[in-house]
Formats: C-alpha cells, structure tokens, sequence
C-alpha cells in the first residue's frame, strides 16, 4: 500500500501536509505551521499523529509542535543543526539519514540557504518531496541565512530528483512567483502554460500544489540560472549559475 497525503491551508498561506502510511496507520505531519488546523485535518480523516518532520526552525513551521506534542505525545524529527531553538525534538537528522514513517520511508536532503538547518524529505517509492521553503512552484525561498551559492546548490540537489516527484512546498506563492517570471522568461512555452493553469487554480479556490520536478525544471526560473537565455534575460551573459540565481533572487526580493 501506498502514502495517502493530505493537504490544507494553515495559517496565512502556509500548507499544511499529513502523510499517512495505510498499513501500520502512522501519520507524520510535516511540520507544524498550526496546531488547531493540523488537528482538524487529522480528526477528518480519522488519524492520530505519530510523527512531525520539521524542515527548519521558523515559527511558521515550528509554532504547533508544543500543542501536538502534548495532545498526541508523537515524535518529533527536525534538522541536524542544534544552533537553532526548535524545542522538544526527540530525533536530530542530517543529509542521508532515513526516516520512517510507519513502513513509509524518506531521505533527509540537507537544502540549505533560506535558513542554515533547511532540511527536504524525499519519500521515493511515494514519489513525495517536502521541500518547504527551498523550492516553491515556479519560485525558492528567501536566502535569509545562507549565500546565493549555497541555495543554488540546495535547489540543484533537488532539480535532480526523478521528473515524476511530486513537489509539496511549504507555501502558497505560486500566482506571484509566475507573475515575476513571467517577467524574466515571458516566451517560455511552459511557464505560459503553468500561468494559465495557476490562474484556473486560483480562481477555483485550488491549491497550486502538488507540482512535478520535470514541470518545475521548465517553468520554474529559479531552477534554470544555468539556461544561458535566463542569464542573458539578466544581463548576465556567461556568468556562473550561482551569480544569475543571486541576481534573480534579489530582483524578486524587491518585486
Ligand atoms: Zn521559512
Ligand atoms: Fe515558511
């Protein structure tokens, strides 16, 4: 049997993801953005949480933790890097490490740059990427703590997941990430196309969410610095990925 994933909107535009293995009935919440919508969520479904995997330490993917803990006493995994002030962690995790879920399995990838800890779930045979402020559908998160190099590696580690992964990012930013790329790559064939879906998306109350790498590597700019006409589009004709991915990231940061 495999993964049943859920997914619903917390707090402003955060997503809220259960991952559910049928067999032993274990359920992970990715991250815990709030309490009280994860433990709707669950009660819908008519599952207990076992587990939390925490990508990074923001309070918009730690501020649940406390409530679940002590509602469902589940364990909670987060990032390697104790630097950072995520409480009541039972199991620390660094890149290679395996997490199960259940019988549900995940790879940690280490995707640092929006924060140093960033961490990504990867559920192979499930086809599931939880990157949550790494990659967004047709953007990438904020370089807060990192360096434009140290993300564009982070993004090309997951650039280079099978196409038919399915990409669960932590936030619903999608129409303003295709209005900025569109920007940048307006005859893109294949952002035109996610445009006019994500305009069909939004107007209907859906979620931009779940993506595909192999529709995300042509659409997404963030994931095509090293495509020589998204350098030249830039004014950066030659210039290593890691430059163009910098410059892309800050014309978006003052868009
Ligand atoms: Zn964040
Ligand atoms: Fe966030």
């Amino acid at each position: 049997m495999t993964a049943e994933i859920r997914l619903f909107p917390c707090l402003s535009d955060n997503f809220g993801y259960l991952i559910h293995d049928p067999a032993t009935g274990a359920t992970a919440s990715i991250d815990a953005p709030d309490a009280g919508q994860i433990i709707q969520a669950l009660e819908r479904a008519g599952w207990t949480l076992t587990d939390i995997l925490v990508t990074h330490h923001h309070q918009d993917h730690v501020g649940g933790i406390a409530e679940l803990k002590a509602k469902y006493n589940c364990r909670v995994v987060a990032p390697h890097d104790k630097g950072t002030a995520i409480a009541l962690v039972d199991e620390r995790v660094k890149e290679g490490d395996t997490v199960k879920v259940g019988n549900l399995v995940a790879r940690v990838f280490e995707t640092p740059g929006h924060t140093l800890d960033h961490i990504s779930y990867v559920f192979d045979a499930d086809r599931a990427l939880f990157c949550a402020d790494t990659l967004f559908s047709i953007g990438c998160g904020r370089v807060f703590e990192g360096d434009y190099p140290m993300m564009w590696n982070s993004l090309l580690k997951l650039r280079a997941l099978p196409n038919d992964m399915r990409v669960y990012c932590g936030h619903e930013y999608t129409a303003s990430n295709v209005k900025f790329a569109l920007g940048i790559e307006p005859d893109n064939p294949a952002l035109q196309a996610r445009a006019a879906e994500v305009t069909k998306q939004r107007a209907a109350g859906q979620p931009t969410v779940p993506t595909l790498i192999r529709d995300e590597k042509e659409a997404n700019v963030f994931l095509r610095a090293d495509v020589p006409s998204v350098a030249a589009a830039v004014g950066l004709a030659g210039k290593s990925p890691a430059e163009v991915f910098g410059e892309l990231r800050e014309r978006k940061n003052k868009g």
